[in-house]
């Protein structure tokens, strides 16, 4: 049997390139090898914005389209939403229990986040406690990879000790999961810096291509161009890492790279060799979100099917959890 993959995202509006080249692509690539689970957390974007969830039913419904349009085949991975498997809740609680809480006052994302959103009171019980719920999602599958960028290291580390402590006390119920570490490109934001909603710097999957040709037109190049006559360094321009990801030509790489050391062409010309590039791998991925978003029929179908298939595997594992802990059934 294939090993099982968890991963999961929070639904907090479209998803941008970064997110396309930093995970999707792998999921994709994983759903050919790998028994895999894809989950719209949406109970963890509760967490942070509780305060108003108006939107949350609309995120979760745009982070599905695009997983599936960049390629997540719900005949071959399932594709859910949190809520809809009950058994999230049920063993995060059930986990809560072991989990000690200097465990989750230590943890160092936290901490930052805390810092970092302070226009939302993030002072609750459940945001606390999110490392929980996060360990639960993967415990319930039994998943023994999670595909991870390095900023989630620790997380994974608080899952694989709260399973742990779990099995400590009721037995051998849980797999450690593992980091499946990939490979990550950078993909910088029209800024230069991270590409993030909150800078709102992202070239988004939903963006049309005259969206995305104005975003890069505009886009930060080599601070040293300052004119066209300017040599530039590839190395120090964030248009660059985008033509590392989308652009498929070696040689014409080289050429642009040349051309851009000795000014010999400007950055105009080098975004739209690019933009060539990008155009030939949206154009399929937006004409699949088209036809999707006028078919709210099939999207409630992908979801209904994915939270039944987890589901078959979640209450197994709740059966056997409370089996472990000696609860009467
Ligand atoms: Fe960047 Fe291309 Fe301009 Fe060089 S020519 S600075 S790589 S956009």
């Amino acid at each position: 049997m294939a090993d099982r993959v968890f991963s999961g995202m929070r639904p907090t509006g479209k998803l941008h390139l970064g997110h396309m080249a930093g995970a999707l692509t792998n999921w994709v690539n994983l759903q050919d090898s790998h028994e895999c689970y894809y989950c719209v957390v949406d109970w963890h974007a509760l967490m942070s914005d509780y305060a108003d969830s108006s939107m949350l039913m609309e995120n979760c419904r745009e982070i599905l389209l695009d997983w599936l349009a960049v390629g997540l085949d719900p005949s071959k991975c399932s594709i859910f939403v949190q809520s809809h498997v009950k058994e999230h809740a049920e063993l995060s609680l059930a986990l809560s229990m072991v989990t000690p809480l200097g465990w989750l006052e230590r943890n160092p994302t936290y901490k930052d986040q805390i810092l970092n959103l302070q226009n939302k009171d993030l002072s609750t019980y459940a945001f606390l406690g999110y490392p929980v719920l996060m360990a639960a999602d993967i415990l319930l599958y039994k998943a023994v990879k999670v595909p991870v960028g390095e900023d989630q290291s620790a997380h994974l580390e608080l899952s694989r000790e709260i399973a742990r402590r779990f099995n400590y006390y009721f037995g051998e119920v849980f797999p450690e999961p593992q980091a499946l570490h990939t490979t990550t490109p950078k993909i910088p934001g029209t800024d230069g810096r991270k590409m993030s909603k909150s800078y709102g710097n992202s070239l988004n999957i939903a963006d049309d291509l005259n969206v995305l040709w104005d975003k890069l037109r505009t886009m930060m190049t080599d601070p040293a161009r300052y004119k066209r006559t300017d040599p530039g360094d590839p190395d120090k321009c964030p248009v660059w890492d985008l033509h590392k990801f989308f652009n498929n030509d070696p040689e014409e790489m080289e050429e642009l790279a040349h051309g851009c050391r000795t000014a010999g062409i400007g950055c105009v010309d080098c975004k739209r060799k690019l933009f060539g590039h990008i155009e030939v791998v949206m154009t399929p991925i937006h004409e699949r979100r088209k036809s999707l978003e006028g078919d709210r029929s099939l999207l409630d179908g992908i979801i209904h099917e994915g939270a039944r298939k987890a589901r078959l595997v979640a209450q197994e594992t709740m059966e056997e959890v409370y089996k472990a802990i000696g609860m009467l059934r």
